[in-house]
């Protein structure tokens, strides 16, 4: 059917690259380019054998648009699924324009040197994108991404209206470590050390990092702790739902992982401000990500399962309603599998769909949209067919 380009070789680009070779009559070529080409060789060699997809890889920074346009054209695919980091965002797509093939990311811009998401950057490029006719799909991961699909879903099958949105993010994972991070770890720290923030009635509500704590019952898991964060997909569904009246967003967090965290906080090694060490400019970030185990090592020590989901309130037929729409996933499961952890494999998945969904012109809208923006029935029978297949309750226990 067609060829796709995976721009980075790391946790999540792992399990989506997999996932393609498990489908490869859409996946017939893959073209893996990554900043380290030695990663995309090596699994390259790994899949060897296991699948049908031809695979070539390329070493490319994906910061130099002019280099990556280059090898786009050379290349030639018909999609191009960005798995780098958020930084890379905007020189991505402006390759893809440059080259004018469409677009696929799971995690929105964000500039190097100031802790800050935003869909702004990235929307933007909403007019260049419908002019040269090629789409661009935002988000296509777990959180953002499945939960926006999810949104999708039930307001087209279950309401006339939904008002409230919580999406309730568990990892009830045990990696055996006293402190570790399931996605990159400078990305992850600065996600959860910022300020929370939730939409209410047309505007944000900003709380102090962890500041609300709320207790879950989650299906297959427990009862787990959870903290409200500022998470992405919130800024795009408080646009594109309509009649929404608050989202909110929750993820668990262990008491280990937030003692270390805080105390990493007090001696100032999550800072984002560079300084000088024997002679040399340092962010503490990023050397504390160096230290930390890397996350596509957890993979092996990983026992315990994830949980992630929206409950949905809304009005059907004049009628007070709610929905809960969740996924539960197996950590050893996922290992066994991709020989990855969960928190990858609930990242990786989506991305392989939505790429596969744009790749085949199932999603097609020249233009720069998030994911809730399209027809979600096909996704929604993609993840079930892939590996992440879903549940729902009318009856959810609610958040207060
Ligand atoms: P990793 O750090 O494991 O992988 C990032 C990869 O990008 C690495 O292979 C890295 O290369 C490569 N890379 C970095 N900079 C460049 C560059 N300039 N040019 C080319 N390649 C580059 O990250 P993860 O796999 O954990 O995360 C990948 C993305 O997924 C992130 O954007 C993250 O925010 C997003 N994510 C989204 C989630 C969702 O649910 N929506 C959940 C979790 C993650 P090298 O190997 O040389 O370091």
């Amino acid at each position: 059917m067609g060829k796709a380009m995976i721009i980075g070789c790391g946790g999540v680009a792992s399990v989506a690259i997999h996932k393609c070779c498990q489908n490869s009559d859409v996946f017939t070529e893959l073209c893996l380019a990554s900043r380290t080409k030695a990663k995309c060789d090596a699994l390259r060699d790994k899949l060897a054998g296991q699948t049908k997809t031809k695979i070539s890889t390329a070493q490319v920074d994906a910061n130099n648009v002019e280099e990556l346009t280059r090898l786009i054209e050379a290349e030639q695919p018909d999609v191009v699924l960005n798995l780098a980091l958020p930084y890379q965002d905007l020189s991505i797509m402006e390759a893809c324009l440059a080259a004018r093939v469409p677009y696929v990311d799971t995690a929105n811009y964000e500039p190097e040197d100031t802790a800050r998401f935003e869909y702004k950057w990235q929307w933007a490029y909403r007019e260049r994108f419908e002019q040269a006719g090629i789409t661009a799909l935002l988000g296509s991961g777990f959180d953002p991404g499945v939960t926006g699909v999810f949104s999708a879903y039930a307001l087209k099958h279950h309401f006339d209206e939904i008002n409230y949105i919580d999406i309730l993010d568990c990892n009830a994972g045990d990696h055996g470590y006293p402190f570790a991070t399931n996605f990159n770890p400078e990305i992850n720290i600065r996600e959860v050390s910022a300020n929370g923030s939730y939409w209410e009635n047309g505007q944000w509500v900003e709380t102090a990092p962890m500041e609300i704590k709320r207790v879950y019952n989650f299906p297959e898991v427990g009862e787990k702790d959870m903290y409200l964060l500022h998470h992405e997909e919130l800024e795009s569904l408080a646009l594109n739902m309509p009649g929404i009246k608050r989202i909110r967003f929750f993820m668990t967090f262990g008491q280990s992982y937030l003692t270390h965290l805080k105390c990493l906080e007090n001696v100032g090694m999550t800072s984002i401000q560079p300084i000088e060490f024997e002679g040399k400019q340092i962010v503490p970030l990023q050397f504390l990500k160096a230290v930390l185990p890397d996350p596509a090592s957890l993979g092996p020590r990983t026992k315990g399962k994830t949980n992630i989901g929206c409950i949905f309130t809304g009005k059907k037929d004049g009628q007070l309603k709610h929905y809960y729409l969740y996924n539960v996933c197996d950590h050893e499961k996922c290992y066994q599998e991709v020989g990855s952890q969960a928190v990858a494999y609930t990242t990786g998945v989506p991305a392989m769909i939505g790429a596969m969904l744009v790749m085949q012109g199932v999603w097609q809208k020249p233009g720069v949209y998030n994911i809730e923006e399209f027809d979600p029935d096909p996704f929604m029978d993609a993840l079930n067919r892939w590996g992440l297949p879903w549940q729902e309750s009318f009856t959810p226990e609610l958040v207060d």
